[in-house]
């Protein structure tokens, strides 16, 4: 069994680019049939743009694919009482899994007490909050996306506040994966997705993909595999080169259970 705990229905990178957000979607459960991943986190980006659906039209889009599990967001810098009644519900309802936040696109820190009811909303959900850490794309008109709020070692502070908190850090932080290590081995409650480090069919052989295998093996040897979820950031990464690239990490057959679905059972109580 295989989980994706990292997709997006967004019309980027050479797989959807030219694509409407319809045949995104379709694109996407067309690739997970042809990969055998059974079912897939799609996570909503915080505001509407020209590559991605605000989260309701997101909701309504994907409603009736029933191995997806859409994942909330919302504009942190901006919301109102009501943007968290709403996740409140969606929340109740099961029709969102977890929140996630994108720390370096809005530049603000988790630990900032304008996230506390966000997290509290989470707690009383029991379900995760998702942080985008690391690489922070600058995108053409958007606000400057500053890196220095992605550094997953920013997440300590939150885990710490918050113990019962579920946290998932996306992209392990990369390229601070060592930072991110030592925040997963010391908080019981911080979770890890192994997503968007390889990208774009990139050549696993490669410089480049040695490096990312290098740094996830250290990441793991050092605080766990149980603390790392699958996930692509498709459309950004093929589903076939993550599957091949995750199974080449050497992790042992029990533990490569739980990176590849046992987690994300466990964490969105599938
Ligand atoms: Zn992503």
């Amino acid at each position: 069994m295989i989980i994706d705990a990292h997709t997006h229905v967004g019309i980027w990178g050479t797989k959807t680019g030219k694509l409407a957000f319809e045949g995104s979607l379709k694109l996407l459960l067309k690739e997970m049939k042809a990969n055998h991943v059974d079912r897939a986190l799609v996570i909503a980006n915080y505001k509407k743009t020209n590559f991605n659906l605000s989260m309701v039209d997101e909701l309504k889009l994907t409603r009736e694919a029933k191995n997806l599990i859409n994942i909330g967001s919302l504009d942190v810098l901006h919301y109102t009482e009501k943007d968290l009644d709403l996740l409140d519900e969606l929340l109740n309802k099961k029709l969102i899994g977890g929140i996630k936040l994108h720390l370096g696109y809005q530049n603000f820190y988790p630990y900032e007490k304008i996230c506390h009811p966000i997290y509290k909303l989470c707690l009383k959900h029991d379900a995760p909050v998702i942080f985008h850490t690391g690489d922070t794309l600058a995108i053409p008109g958007e606000p400057a996306a500053k890196v220095k709020y992605s550094h997953p070692l920013h997440v300590d502070e939150v885990a710490t506040e918050f113990p019962s908190l579920k946290i998932i850090i996306a992209h392990m932080g990369n390229p601070w994966l060592v930072d991110c290590a030592e925040v997963l081995y010391k908080n019981d409650n911080v979770y890890a997705d192994i997503s968007g480090l390889v990208v774009e069919d990139a050549d696993l052989n490669s410089a480049y993909g040695t490096l990312m295998k290098n740094r996830i093996q250290e990441l793991y040897v050092y605080s766990s595999p149980r603390k790392l979820l699958y996930g692509t950031d498709w459309p950004l990464a093929s589903m076939k080169t993550y599957v091949n690239f995750t199974k080449s990490l050497g992790i042992a057959k029990r533990d490569l259970d739980y990176v590849f679905y046992k987690n994300a059972v466990e964490l969105f109580k599938l």
